[in-house]
């Protein structure tokens, strides 16, 4: 069997970065990396909000993660506020890492029972996240910090000591995570970048891809490899290469269109420390807060309104104008197949599905370390088509349980335009959401309730995060949620758990930094 010793990834954006860097960390050093990459194709990059695994990536590859904010404008995430989303003039606010798993293991580990206290009662940012959330500060502490600490467990961050129990997220400029990414890769061993097109591909007997030939070293310089990696975005350019059904989700998931634009910041802004989410007539605005500027777009229907007249409902809304700097035209789906023969794609080359929730960067990442883990050898066989058939079934598993969790925001009594209305008809529930919605009548979401039959038990946006949308949508039964409490026979001591957790907050409100000061002081120590 052949040995794998080129692997060549196309695109230069996160997904093609994160993917070399990636790669570079946990296969053999004899194996040589090459990025093609064109500079004259921009990337996507509109501003992005990721997960907690963005952080992990960092780690993975030895990135100390205040250096990467330092050079890239990053700003900490804990959460996303959902604005006018179950009714105009409300919000909630999802934060996120806050799970806090039953201590005794009772009824499941998964059972969070601070949560279910906090449904039942109606309690808004019960949790450090969100109570940080509300009140602009990182849930951090200087380490130096003179107060009396009566929370021994803290745990060391860099300069500071982190509160916080799980991984939080990142806010990203895209332009300036690839080129610090980019630098970071070029110092390992044994690898090359080159600038170029690529404009076509040469496939052995088997249907392999023996190699890919670029616009400027042209056809007769073909650049050849074992595996190849596509990263080239919208394009598609190597997936394209054999027969492979892209499943558009347009029938459960209206938005086709972004407009992207920047909003600079004031001397009076405070940076915020969550994506907001902001409902509108015919979608929903993202406001993405980078350390000097928001990234910012509105994500709709263009068969509700043209881009003229969303970009005037932005204005208006906003109060000011907008320089629209990428209209984006998208389908939300996923190729049948991101896997086929030597060719593994991650990134928007595989799916996409409109950003509400920062899925696209952390599924891109869990396509990786999953192939990686689980899959990849340094003799893999190409024909084997099992081994396909199970990555490639763990991928669409992934996807669509992540397109019913974005249906799942639009459960919403809102019905105030023709867009809201369709949005939020019953029909654009699958089969899969509509047993969880009738589980749910019964008894709270438990995390097998996601992984049910289908072996995407590695895929964890599922708990925390379908919880934080069950509350603020108000879809769960609050009655229910607290009759289970009490059966359990857990009602009483989560009540005072979360007295406990109160009185902390007193002590974040007087020690957290605020978020300003954090990034005009302290980031990059
Ligand atoms: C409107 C919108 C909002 C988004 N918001 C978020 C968010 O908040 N959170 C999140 O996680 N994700 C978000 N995403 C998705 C996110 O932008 C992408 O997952 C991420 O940027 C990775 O993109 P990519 O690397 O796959 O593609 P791209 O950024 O498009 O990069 C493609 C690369 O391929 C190269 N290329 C293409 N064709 C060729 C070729 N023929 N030869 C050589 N090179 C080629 C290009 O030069 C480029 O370097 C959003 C996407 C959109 C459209």
């Amino acid at each position: 069997m052949k040995r794998i010793k080129n692997i060549v990834v196309v695109g230069g954006g996160t997904a093609g970065w994160t993917a070399a860097c990636y790669l570079r960390d946990t296969t053999a050093p004899y194996i040589k990396i090459t990025v093609i990459a064109s500079k004259e194709i921009p990337i996507i990059g509109v501003g992005e909000s990721t997960t907690g695994l963005f952080n992990d990536f960092l780690k993975q590859v030895g990135i100390p993660e205040g250096v990467f904010m330092k050079e890239t404008g990053a700003t900490h995430k804990i959460g996303i506020q959902h604005r006018d989303w179950y009714k105009k003039g409300e919000h909630f606010n999802s934060p996120i890492g806050e799970s806090q798993h039953t201590p005794n293991s009772y009824p499941s580990d998964d059972y969070d029972a601070m949560k279910m206290f906090s449904i039942a009662e109606g309690l808004k940012d019960s949790s450090l996240q969100g109570f940080c959330m509300k009140h602009n500060k990182l849930p951090f502490v200087r380490a130096d910090h003179p107060a009396q600490n009566p929370y021994k467990q803290l745990m060391g961050y860099g300069g500071f000591k982190d509160l916080r129990k799980n991984n939080t997220a990142l806010h990203l400029d895209t332009y300036k995570t690839g080129q610090f990414l980019k630098k970071f890769f070029l110092k390992k061993p044994n690898v090359e970048y080159i600038d170029d097109e690529v404009l076509g591909y040469e496939k052995n007997e088997d249907e392999t891809i023996k190699s890919v030939w670029c616009k400027n070293k042209g056809h007769d310089n073909p650049i050849s490899g074992d595996l190849f990696v596509d990263c080239s975005g919208f394009k598609r350019i190597l997936l394209k290469a054999y027969k492979n059904n892209f499943k558009r989700y347009d029938d459960q998931l209206l938005n086709n269109r972004a407009l992207a634009f920047h909003l600079p910041y004031t001397d009076k802004t405070i940076i915020r420390n969550y994506t907001h989410a902001w409902a509108q007539k015919y979608g929903w605005l993202w406001m993405i807060p980078l350390q000097n500027r928001y990234g910012a777009g509105y994500c709709f229907n263009d068969t509700f309104t043209t881009a003229d007249e969303a970009k005037l409902e932005i204005e208006k809304v906003l109060k000011t104008k907008i320089e629209v700097q990428k209209d984006i035209k998208f389908h939300s789906g996923r190729f049948e197949k991101m896997w086929v023969k030597n060719v593994i794609s991650t990134g928007l080359s595989s799916a996409f599905i409109e950003p509400l929730e920062a899925t696209s960067i952390h599924a891109t990442l869990l396509q990786m370390k999953h192939w990686v883990r689980y899959f990849f050898t340094e003799t893999a066989d190409f024909n084997n088509e099992a081994l396909q058939t199970s990555y490639n079934d763990d991928m669409t598993n992934m996807w669509d349980s992540i397109k019913d969790f974005i249906v799942y925001h639009y459960i919403t009594p809102r019905k105030d335009t023709e867009y809201w209305r369709e949005a939020s008809s019953h029909k654009r529930w699958s089969l899969q959401l509509k047993e969880k919605l009738e589980m749910w009548q019964t008894r709270t979401p438990r995390q097998v309730d996601f992984a049910r039959g289908n072996r995407n038990d590695f895929y964890h946006i599922d708990d925390n995060l379908w919880l934080n949308i069950s509350q603020g949508m108000n879809i769960l039964d609050k009655d229910m949620v607290k009759r289970e409490l009490i059966e359990y026979n857990l009602y009483e001591g989560v009540k005072q758990q979360t007295q406990h957790a109160f009185q902390f907050f007193d002590y974040a409100q007087k020690n957290c930094v605020k978020t300003n000061d954090y990034y005009k002081y302290y980031v990059g120590q």
